[in-house]
């Protein structure tokens, strides 16, 4: 194919090692329409992981496309400072009136890295702006994951993708991760008391006079392994961070938007009262870049002031509320509400988790875990002792080989497989992609 030998010869992928793509290429797409990617030779691809966790309602949503469309005859866009435009100003309202707790006002930027980073920036200015100075550092989770600029790094954990670039970051404190299936106290979540928040409280008892925020992906640690863990962790976290004085920055850059069943994943505990909000991926329905951070009345009133007093938030993105995104977002939420979107997600999860748990029976299935759309396997060398296949055995890239000539697109991180599926999926679909998935692990061997 003339074009993907102009790919190689042009483009740098990313997350991509490009000496594989002289074995594997990358697939030229063509089109999409629902949950379905088509490539240049007509093949179908199931879009399982909703084009990295983007995809809300399914490719080429008549209605999306003539929201877009629409907006694109009056205004493209323009700067947002010292301007504002009708989509914007909708969305605003629009999210402020579906977000748990007190958020009440939206910054806007163009993806979830710099969502999170306008959290972090304003969390830290915050403490300034009021005289407290000393607060200064984060705490994160292990295997936390909020983006790969290098501040956003600085608040993940270290891993693969990372580690070469620690030097960089700036110092925050780590948590152990409320993993489950590899508890960090060696317990049983039947007999256990979220033992595993202990250290989180600790740091807080000894340091929290430095502590600016806890960040937190609540529920769901995606690119860290779609780790699913317990509300009650989530609840508690938000507990420690009132008490102590620290933020609560939620990062719900992959799980908001109904992908938890609900339209966000705080919305499973209830009173949950965070100060930031991270939103992006499918904010848009996964049709345009767009990040939004949310945040308290209180926090906005800490920057408030005479021009002369230097409190000023000074950041901003080029394409910060770009109009066509937020006529996207926009159509994407009245989608919700029109279509009963997430009346329907209900009513086919339990047929999705059922069939999840005969994925169990698996020999090399170690655990399996869903909330939502979302569901993950993590593959076992021996179950008993839960060894791990190695790194340089790259299971994950061969099952990502596999599954091509199966119709779908998994796309392992590491020994995990999992589905981040697009909210319109069909139950027969489903069935589909779960049985093409089940024989394909079934037969799988690692010579
Ligand atoms: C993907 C992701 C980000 C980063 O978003 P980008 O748009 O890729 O920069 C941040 N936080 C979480 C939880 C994510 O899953």
């Amino acid at each position: 194919m003339y074009l993907i030998k102009k790919d190689l010869k042009f483009i740098w992928h990313p997350y991509t090692q490009m000496k594989d793509c002289q074995k594997a290429p990358p697939i030229l797409i063509e089109k999409a329409r629902g949950i379905k990617l088509y490539d240049a030779n007509g093949n179908f691809y199931y879009d399982t992981i909703s084009s990295w966790w983007c995809n809300v309602h399914g490719h080429n949503h008549p209605k999306i496309k003539r929201a877009i469309k629409k907006q694109l005859n009056l205004l493209e866009h323009v700067l947002f400072a010292g301007f504002t435009h009708k989509p914007a100003i909708l969305l605003a309202e629009k999210l402020i009136s579906i977000v748990p707790g007190k958020l009440s006002k939206v910054f806007f930027s163009d993806n979830g890295s710099t969502a999170v980073e306008v959290a972090l920036k304003m969390s830290f200015q915050y403490w300034k702006n009021m005289g407290v100075n000393k607060k200064i550092k984060f705490i994160s989770l292990d295997d936390g994951y909020h983006g790969d600029t290098i501040g956003t790094m600085s608040v993940s954990g270290v891993d693969l993708f990372n580690k070469v670039f620690s030097p960089l970051f700036f110092s925050s404190f780590k948590a152990p991760s409320p993993n489950c299936y590899r508890c960090p106290m060696n317990k049983d979540r039947i007999s256990c008391n979220i033992d595993c928040i202990n250290p989180l409280e600790k740091i807080l008892e000894e340091r929290s006079k430095e502590i600016a925020a806890i960040i937190l992906e609540p529920l769901v640690m995606a690119a860290g392994g779609m780790i699913i863990y317990p509300k009650e962790y989530l609840a508690k976290a938000a507990g420690l961070a009132r008490k102590f004085n620290v933020h609560l920055i939620l990062d719900e850059v992959a799980t908001g938007f109904g992908r938890t069943g609900k339209m966000f994943a705080c919305d499973h505990v209830e009173n949950l009262l965070p100060d930031f909000l991270c939103l992006s991926k499918g904010i848009t329905a996964g049709y345009l870049p767009l990040g939004a951070t949310l945040t308290t009345d209180k926090i906005y009133q800490a920057f408030y002031a005479d021009y002369k007093e230097k409190k000023t938030f000074f950041h901003g993105h080029t394409f910060t509320a770009n109009p066509l995104a937020c006529a996207a977002a926009l159509a994407s939420l009245e989608i919700f509400e029109e279509e009963n979107v997430l009346e329907k997600v209900g009513k086919i999860l339990p047929f999705f988790h059922k069939t999840m748990e005969e994925f169990k029976d698996l020999p090399i299935a170690g655990d399996v875990r869903y909330l939502g759309l979302i569901a993950a396997l993590e593959l076992v060398k021996d179950k008993k002792t839960k060894q791990r296949f190695s790194f340089e055995e790259r299971i994950g890239f061969e099952i990502f080989q596999q599954g091509l000539k199966k119709n779908l697109l998994l796309r392992p991180l590491g020994n995990i497989v999992y589905f981040f599926l697009p909210l319109c999926i069909q139950k027969r679909e489903l069935h589909d992609i779960l049985s093409r998935t089940h024989s394909l692990i079934a037969d799988f061997k690692k010579d």
